[in-house]
C-alpha cells in the first residue's frame, strides 16, 4: 500500500513547545500527505538508518541524493541497500541520485588547525611542499601554471578571496581581498577562470559506473560547462547497461553561456546554489536561478533547486523566514523538486526538515493550481510525438472540465507523465509503468504520484486497480470520474513492441465503480 498518501499535514505546529514537539513525534509515527513539489534529501551520518530513513519517506521526501565527494562506493553501497529496503517495506518507488564530484579541487592540509587571513595579507599556491604557513597547495597540480594575474581566488565557501597579483613557473602570489578564516581540504573556486581539467575525472567515471550498476535512477555532474561533458557521461551510463537520468548541475558561469545546449542535452537539471553563488557574484544569483528555471521549461526538463533551502534548520528546529520564502519562491517560479543537503545529512532535524519544506511546499501550492508552466518560447524539445502532446493536453483540460478526480498515465520511458507535470494540474495524477526505473525516476516529477504493481499494459486491468487504490488512498469513490492516458499497448494487451513505440493516442473518461475492496 502507498504509505506516503495518508493523514493531511499537520499544519501550525510551534515547534517550540515541548507538547507541540510531542505531537510532532505522534505524528512522525504516519505519513504526512507528500506535496506536489518533490523532496530530494541528502543522505549522511544524520539520516542513514533504516528508521530515519523511513521516516525522511513518512515527511515526505521521495529522492534521495548520495554526495560522492563525501564517501566512496563501498560505503554508499550500504545507504543505497538501505533505500532499497525502506521502498520494499513501504511499498513505494524511492528515487537515488549519485551526486558526482566532478572537477572540483580542495586546498591541501595547512600548517594549523585553521588560518585566518587578515585583509592586505600575502598568500602563495606553491607547486611541491609548502615551506610556511602563508605557502598553500591545492589538490589540483596544474593549478600554479592555470592561474593568471588578476584571477579571483575563492576560499571557504566563498568568505575569504585572494586576488592573483604574480604568476610564475612554480608558484603564484595572491593577496587577501576579503579577509577570513580557512581550513584544510576546503574547496577553492576560481569564477571566470578557464580550467583545462577535465570534467569527469578517472575517480567520477569510476564512481558513473559504480552508480550504472548498483541502480541509481539518476547520476548528476558537477561544475557542467558544456553539453558534449553530459552526452560522455550519458555514455559512460548507457554502456553499463543503465537507463539513469543524467542531471546538469549548473554552478558555473560557463554553463550559463551555454545553458541552452546544456539544458537540451541533459535529462534534468539542478541549480546548485553552493558553487553558483561563489561561481558568480552572489547578488547575480537569484536571477539566474529564475532563468535556469525558465530555460527547464522551455526545454520540458524537470530542475531542482538546491543548497541552503533551510540551511538553518542544520541547528534549529525551525527555519528562518527568509528560507520558508526562498522554498515557497522556488516553487512559484516553476521548481519540480527542492534539495536539502546538510540539512539532512549532518543537521540535527532531518525529519523536521522534510516536513517543513513539505508543509512550506503544500502552502504554496494552492496558489499555482491549474497554472501551466509557460508555453511561450517552449523548444518542443521534450521527445514527444505530436500526438501524445495533443492527448495529454486534452486529458488534462477533460480532467478539469469533468472534475475527475484522479488522472492515470501509462508512460514507458516517462515523457508523457512529464508533460502531464508540467501542466501542473491540480487534479492529483498517478504515473505506472513496466519499469521500475521509470517510476522511480517520476519521483522528480511534480505532482505525479508513481504506482508500483499497477498492470501498465492492460485497460481493464488498470481500471480495476487504479480503482481500486483510488477509493483505499480516499482519493474517489464510486462515481467518480478518473481520466486515464495511455497508448494502444494499453488495448493490444502486453505488447512490448508496441508500447516502445511510445505514442499515447488513447485517454479514457472512467466511472469509478468501486469492485469490492474499495468499498471504504
Ligand atoms: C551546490 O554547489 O549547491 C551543490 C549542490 O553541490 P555540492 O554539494 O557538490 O557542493
Amino acid at each position: 500500500m502507498d504509505s506516503t498518501l495518508q493523514a493531511p499535514t499537520p499544519v501550525g505546529i510551534d515547534p517550540d513547545s515541548s507538547e507541540q514537539l510531542m505531537d510532532e513525534y505522534q505524528a512522525s509515527q504516519e505519513s504526512v500527505r507528500p506535496s506536489r513539489t518533490k523532496i530530494v534529501a541528502t543522505v549522511g551520518p544524520s539520516c542513514g538508518e533504516v528508521d530515519q530513513l523511513t521516516q525522511l519517506v513518512r515527511s515526505g521526501a521521495s529522492v534521495f541524493r548520495l554526495n560522492m565527494a563525501h564517501g566512496e562506493p563501498e560505503t554508499q553501497q550500504i545507504f543505497v541497500d538501505r533505500i532499497r529496503q525502506v521502498g520494499e517495506d513501504l511499498d513505494v518507488p524511492l528515487a537515488i541520485l549519485v551526486d558526482l564530484a566532478g572537477p572540483k579541487f580542495r586546498l591541501g592540509e595547512l600548517a594549523g588547525e585553521s588560518i585566518f587571513c587578515s585583509r592586505g595579507e600575502e598568500f602563495f599556491f606553491v607547486k611541491g611542499e609548502s615551506k610556511a604557513p602563508n605557502e598553500l597547495q591545492s589538490s589540483y597540480e596544474p593549478l600554479v601554471d592555470e592561474l593568471s594575474v588578476g584571477d579571483l581566488v575563492m576560499l571557504a565557501d566563498g568568505t575569504v578571496s585572494m586576488l592573483v597579483e604574480e604568476a610564475s613557473a612554480d608558484r603564484v602570489r595572491m593577496r587577501v581581498q576579503q579577509q577570513g578564516t580557512i581550513r584544510s581540504k576546503q574547496g577553492i573556486n576560481l569564477p571566470g577562470v578557464r580550467l583545462s581539467v577535465p570534467a569527469i575525472s578517472v575517480e567520477d567515471h569510476k564512481h558513473a559506473i559504480w552508480a550504472a550498476k548498483t541502480g541509481a535512477d539518476f547520476v548528476s555532474l558537477s561544475f557542467v560547462r558544456s553539453p558534449d561533458e553530459v552526452r560522455t557521461l550519458k555514455d559512460i551510463i548507457r554502456s553499463s547497461g543503465s537507463r539513469a537520468s543524467v542531471i546538469a548541475k549548473i554552478e558555473k558561469s560557463e554553463a550559463l553561456e551555454r545553458l541552452d545546449e546544456i539544458v537540451s542535452e541533459a535529462d534534468g537539471v539542478m541549480v546548485a546554489r553552493g558553487d553558483l553563488g561563489v561561481e558568480i557574484d552572489v547578488a547575480q544569483m537569484p536571477l539566474a536561478q529564475k532563468r535556469i528555471i525558465r530555460k527547464c521549461q522551455q526545454y520540458h526538463k524537470p530542475v531542482i533547486i538546491a543548497t541552503q533551502m533551510l540551511d538553518s534548520m542544520h541547528e534549529s528546529q525551525r527555519p528562518t523566514r527568509a528560507e520558508t520564502t526562498d522554498v515557497a519562491n522556488a516553487i512559484l517560479d516553476g521548481a519540480d523538486a527542492c534539495m536539502l543537503s546538510g540539512e539532512t545529512a549532518i543537521g540535527k532535524h532531518p525529519r523536521l526538515a522534510v516536513e517543513m519544506m513539505n508543509r512550506i511546499a503544500l502552502a504554496t501550492e494552492e496558489s499555482i493550481a491549474g497554472q501551466p508552466l509557460r508555453e511561450s518560447g517552449s523548444k518542443r524539445a521534450d521527445g514527444l510525438h505530436a500526438v501524445t502532446s495533443a492527448v495529454v493536453h486534452g486529458a488534462g483540460t477533460m480532467a478539469h472540465v469533468l472534475e475527475a478526480k484522479l488522472v492515470v498515465v501509462a508512460s514507458h520511458s516517462g515523457r508523457t507523465a512529464l508533460a502531464l507535470s508540467q501542466q501542473r494540474s491540480f487534479v492529483p495524477t498517478v504515473g505506472v509503468s513496466t519499469f521500475e526505473t521509470t517510476l522511480r525516476q517520476m519521483c522528480l516529477l511534480w505532482g505525479v504520484t508513481p504506482l508500483r504493481n499497477a498492470p501498465a499494459t492492460d485497460v481493464e486491468q488498470l481500471i480495476r486497480h487504479t480503482d481500486s487504490w483510488a477509493c483505499r488512498q480516499g482519493l474517489a469513490t464510486r462515481g467518480d470520474r478518473i481520466v486515464i492516458v495511455g497508448g494502444s499497448h494499453l488495448t493490444a494487451g502486453s505488447n512490448d513492441s508496441k508500447m516502445a513505440s511510445g505514442v499515447h493516442d488513447i485517454v479514457i473518461v472512467h466511472e469509478v465503480e468501486c469492485l469490492g475492496s474499495c468499498e471504504i
